[in-house]
């Protein structure tokens, strides 16, 4: 069986659903395993709802009618007929939401964040099972929340792989299924989320459970690039690069591929491709065992938004294991993720993705014990296989906050 996993670009709006057709009917859809995303930028939308939940009770129902008003224009170029199906069937999916927010008694975010956003995948995938049946691609709409078994993490959940090794085994792999990405669910079946972009990992998970030949990911871009195309001018496409190398891109930020997508394929030497929905015949890039990376040339990742943190003991003592300990404790308890640590005598800096919204508390109880200097908004660059000319583009009229080079990683925190 292949997997295929189509993300919120490749679904952003009825012309882009009509390419989905396309791609299946060009590349083949017979034992095909199909992976679908909230449609454009529906999750960000969804996330809005929630903050309308917990700050501003009014804007609830404006909110949700936004993310109703942007897939019914959808529905009606994908859908003529207006007693077709589907419109009950997506109409009941938001009422569910509406209904869950009315009845919802718990103050935890992250729980009803989960039971929400998951409704972008749930809306999504159940437009296209529809109209890829209308198009004569006969598909099965499978809830992955009963693929998928996860802890209850809500917003970041673990795979309990047992479970769901167990659910998966029963998919007939004959067929052609339509499914959601980023969604599991927990031991009492409610809804949890494996983290924001998560939908290429639901593709690894399931690829993984089914043994599958190969995943192939479609995207915006022809392949993985040896930059991000929205901030660097000239980029060059990576024919094939080694789970390895993979893994250490993504880790670094290199959002084209989630970062926790490449193990579970690696385990089982599972080729992922990445490939443009544009030219889907295309060879892209090939994610796969043996060569580091080829064509070897330095690549550039950045990450926005993040913070700086810079903590020195009050009393000029040393930074040692305990207080390390301490304050590794405190960023986890506080859910920040660490991009890249640097320590000397007397200081500690460390540079973060306040994902969560934990820096605050983080914060006032950090300085109850060390003298912290806190840089928010500040860019973490890496680049892989670096020269001096990949360094000294990036060092160009910035101030470089702090440097790190390894043999083959250089990272610099920017202001
Ligand atoms: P999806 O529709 O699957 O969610 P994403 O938008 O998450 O797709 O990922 C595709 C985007 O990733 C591209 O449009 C590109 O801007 C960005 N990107 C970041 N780093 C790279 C890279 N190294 N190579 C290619 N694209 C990259
Ligand atoms: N829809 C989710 C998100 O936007 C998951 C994904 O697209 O990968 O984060
Ligand atoms: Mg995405």
């Amino acid at each position: 069986m292949r997997v295929f996993k189509f993300g919120g670009a490749s679904v952003k709006d009825a012309e882009a659903v009509r390419n989905v057709v396309k791609v299946l009917k060009e590349v083949g859809h017979e034992d095909t395993l199909v992976v679908i995303s909230a449609m454009g930028k529906t999750t960000n939308a969804m996330e809005k709802v929630v903050a309308a939940y917990f700050d501003n009770k009014s804007q609830i129902s404006s909110s949700i009618q936004e993310v109703w008003e942007y897939h019914e224009t959808i529905l009606s170029e994908l859908f003529q007929n207006k007693n077709h199906p589907v419109y009950e069937k997506v109409k009941t999916l938001f009422e569910e939401v509406k209904g869950f927010l009315a009845w919802n008694k718990s103050p935890k975010n992250a729980f009803v964040y989960d039971q929400v956003v998951g409704y972008g995948e749930l809306v999504s995938t159940t437009i296209i099972s529809e109209y890829l049946n209308e198009v004569g691609l006969p598909n099965i709409w499978q809830d992955v929340r009963n693929l998928i078994k996860t802890d209850n993490s809500y917003r970041d959940a673990k795979v309990n792989w047992e479970r769901t090794q167990e659910q998966v085994s029963k998919l007939d792999t004959s067929k052609l299924y339509i499914t959601q990405g980023f969604l599991g669910s927990d031991d009492n079946n409610f809804t949890t989320t494996l983290g924001r972009e998560g939908s290429d990992y639901t593709g690894a998970i399931l690829a993984y459970c089914l043994n599958a030949d190969s995943v192939t990911i479609w995207k915006d871009v022809p392949g993985v690039l040896n930059a991000d195309p929205r901030n660097f001018d000239e980029t060059q496409l990576l024919d094939e690069i080694s789970y390895r190398e993979a893994i250490e891109l993504a880790f670094y930020g290199a959002s084209v591929i989630h970062p926790k997508t490449l193990q579970p394929l690696q385990r089982k030497e599972i080729p992922l491709h990445v490939k443009s929905f544009v030219n889907p015949t295309n060879d892209g890039t090939t994610v796969g065992k043996g060569v580091g990376i080829s064509p070897k040339v330095p690549c550039f990742i950045v990450k926005k938004n993040q913070v700086l943190i810079k903590l020195s003991s009050l009393d000029f003592s040393f930074i040692v294991e305990n207080n390390i300990s301490e304050i590794f404790k405190l960023l986890h308890d506080h859910r920040m993720k660490v991009d890249l640590i640097q320590n000397s005598a007397i200081s500690f800096s460390v540079c973060l993705d306040n994902k969560f919204n934990g820096l605050q508390a983080m914060l006032d109880e950090l300085k109850r014990k060390f003298k912290v200097v806190c840089h928010e908004d500040v860019s973490l660059y890496t680049i892989r296989h670096f020269d001096d000319n990949a360094v000294k583009s990036l060092e160009n009229g910035r101030s470089v906050l702090v440097e790190q080079r390894g043999k083959e990683t250089v990272q610099l925190v920017v202001k």
